[in-house]
């Protein structure tokens, strides 16, 4: 059965009386140079666990489970069971799990069921949880080797850019703090169906092994990250000393040791300079 074509999807669909939810973000691809290329990048290898958040029709899920030696798919809609079990009919290494990926035990199913394999997350995200999604995985340090997900073209270039840039946000830091994150390639709207207001890239993020700070440092330094971010026009001094109550002293003087302006602003600092910064204010607080 060929997944992504249109008129043996229509069948499928009709034939299951299933109508697309835009609410859960559905969809599915149709451009069969797709999921083969986002497998091929993201592990789906021999010697690897994949988890893939989102199944659709199992388009993707096939091109893993040829690949792979096992898949889990975490996939919330129960309407695609029943369709799931006639598309992927003829693999034994799949197991579904219908649920919100949200509340989804990931860590029990690498545990449980990709026992002496490696592991990696691949998907095409529903787009309306791209950032809730990605801040799990990477927040609950998941144990995988990388993490190979379609999102929204621009959501794509927030997450790779580079820290500092005009492009960066919060999240790019934070994705940055935890591993490495590169643009793969862009896809365009019209390689699903139904077709998106928005063309779409595939980003991989390979997590890093070692945090880069202590607990305590990483506290601090998201709370440095989310004050200084969220008043993005303010100088550090002014968005710390009002949102955090540091005295502007210790500010000054975090950035005079790194060489930086008083009156820089955190979102103009680079990732290195971001976390020296947060740690020599830290201290100046003790
Ligand atoms: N992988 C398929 C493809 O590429 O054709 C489908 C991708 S579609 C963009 C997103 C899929 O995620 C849909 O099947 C949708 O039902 C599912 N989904 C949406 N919200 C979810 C959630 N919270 N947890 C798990 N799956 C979810």
């Amino acid at each position: 059965m060929i997944l992504t074509n249109i008129g043996t999807i229509k069948e499928i669909l009709s034939r299951h009386g299933f109508s697309f939810s835009k609410g859960l973000g559905q969809n599915f691809i149709t451009n069969p140079d797709i999921c083969p290329r986002i497998a091929e990048n993201g592990n789906a290898r021999e010697g690897f666990g994949v988890i893939e958040i989102g199944t659709g029709i199992g388009v993707l899920t096939a091109e893993l489970a040829r690949r792979a030696d096992k898949v889990c798919a975490v996939e919330i809609d129960s309407r695609l069971l029943p369709i799931l079990d006639e598309t992927l009919a003829d693999f034994d290494n799949i197991k579904i799990f219908n649920e919100d990926v949200m509340k989804c035990d990931l860590h029990k199913i690498i545990r449980e069921e990709f026992s002496g394999l490696k592991a990696a997350v691949c998907a095409n995200l529903p787009y309306y949880i791209t950032s809730p999604v990605l801040m799990l995985l990477l927040e609950s340090r998941l144990p995988v080797e990388s993490i190979t997900v379609m999102v929204q073209k621009e959501a794509a270039q927030r997450l790779c850019a580079k820290v500092g840039s005009r492009e960066s946000g919060a999240i790019t830091v934070a994705v940055n703090y935890y591993g490495s994150a590169k643009q793969l390639f862009g896809v365009s709207r019209g390689s699903f169906m139904p077709s998106p207001n928005v063309d779409s890239a595939v980003i991989k993020i390979e997590p890093r092994s070692t945090p880069l700070l202590d607990e305590e440092n990483e506290k601090f330094f998201f709370k440095v990250v989310k004050s200084g971010f969220s008043q993005r026009r303010k100088t550090a001094a002014n968005a710390l000393s009002s949102i955090m109550g540091i005295p502007k002293e210790n500010i000054y003087s975090a950035l005079r040791e790194l060489d930086l302006s008083e009156t820089a602003r955190l979102e103009g600092l680079e990732m290195e300079q971001l976390i020296e910064f947060s740690k020599i204010l830290k201290k100046s607080m003790n």
